[in-house]
C-alpha cells in the first residue's frame, strides 16, 4: 500500500520563533485529531529544520523536509546547503523541482536529476515536483511537458531508487492563485503519471509510488481531490501556514 502524505511547504515564510510555534500547534493537533494512516511532512526553511526534527521525535506520523538542496556533495558554493547537511538535522524529505525554483532560479530537468541523485545518496527522500504552465495547458502540451519532466528528471534512476521518490503534480497555474485543478483534471494527470511509471518500472513500482497534488488545495476541495484513485495526498503551500487550515486538510483522509 502506498503512503498517503500531506506535506506543507512553508516557502520563505516564518521567522525562527514563528516556525517553532506553528509546528508545535501542528504536531499537537496531529497527535490529538489524526486517526487515519496519513503521514504529515512539514517542509520548512533551513533555519528551522534541526529544531523541528527535534520536536517531531516520538511523533511517528510527522516528518520534516527541506525545500531545496544543492547538487554537489560539498565545496565552495557560498550560501548553499548540501543534502548531507539537511540529513544531519534529522530531516527526511526534500522538495526538489518546485516551480518557483524552476522559474526564479532557472532549475532545469538536467540539474534536478543531479539534485535527486545527491539527495538519495544522502538518504533524503525527494518530493519531486512537476507541472505545466497555463500556456502549456492552453496549447495542450501538458501531457508532453509532464512526461519530459518525469523522464529527464527521474527516469535515469533504477527501480529501487525511484521507489524512494514522492512525485508531486503541481500545475503552475494553480499554485498560489486560488484556482485549483478540478479533481477530474488532477486525476487525469495523476493517472497519466502512474501509467508512465508502469511503462518504465512496472506495475508494482507504480502502484507503490505516492503521487501528491499541489495547487491551491484547501479543506473545501481536499476531500474531492483526495477521493480520486491516483491522488495520494497533497503538497500544500498557503494553507500550511495556519495550523487549523493545514490540519483540516490532513483530516480529509480520516
Ligand atoms: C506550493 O507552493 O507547493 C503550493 C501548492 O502552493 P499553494 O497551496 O499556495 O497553491
Amino acid at each position: 500500500m502506498r503512503k498517503k502524505i500531506v506535506a506543507g511547504n512553508w516557502k520563505m515564510n516564518m521567522d525562527y520563533e514563528e516556525g517553532l510555534s506553528l509546528f508545535s500547534e501542528v504536531i499537537n493537533m496531529v497527535h490529538d485529531e489524526v486517526t487515519g494512516k496519513q503521514h504529515v511532512v512539514v517542509c520548512s526553511p533551513f533555519i528551522h529544520l534541526h529544531s523541528l526534527a527535534h520536536l517531531a521525535k516520538g511523533y511517528n506520523k510527522v516528518s520534516i523536509g527541506a525545500q531545496n538542496a544543492h547538487q554537489a556533495e560539498s565545496g565552495a558554493y557560498t550560501g548553499e546547503i548540501s543534502a548531507k547537511m539537511i540529513h544531519s538535522t534529522g530531516a527526511e524529505y526534500v522538495i526538489l523541482g518546485h516551480s518557483e525554483r524552476r522559474q526564479y532560479f532557472g532549475e532545469t530537468n538536467e540539474l534536478l536529476a543531479k539534485k535527486i541523485d545527491t539527495a538519495l545518496k544522502n538518504s533524503l527522500k525527494p518530493i519531486f515536483c512537476i507541472g505545466e504552465t497555463l500556456k502549456e495547458r492552453e496549447t495542450e502540451k501538458h501531457f508532453e511537458v509532464i512526461k519530459t519532466q518525469l523522464e529527464e528528471g527521474s527516469f535515469h534512476l533504477d527501480a529501487e531508487q525511484f521507489g524512494k521518490l514522492v512525485i508531486a503534480y503541481e500545475p503552475v497555474w494553480a499554485i498560489g492563485t486560488g484556482i485549483t485543478a478540478t479533481s477530474a483534471q488532477a486525476q487525469e494527470i495523476h493517472m497519466f503519471i502512474r501509467k508512465e511509471i508502469v511503462k518504465k518500472y512496472g506495475q508494482e513500482v507504480a502502484e507503490n509510488t505516492t503521487i501528491l497534488y499541489g495547487g491551491s488545495c484547501n479543506a473545501k476541495n481536499a476531500c474531492d481531490l483526495f477521493g480520486q484513485p491516483d491522488i495520494d495526498g497533497g503538497l500544500i503551500g498557503g494553507a500550511s501556514l495556519k495550523s487549523r487550515d493545514f490540519l483540516d486538510i490532513v483530516k480529509e483522509f480520516n
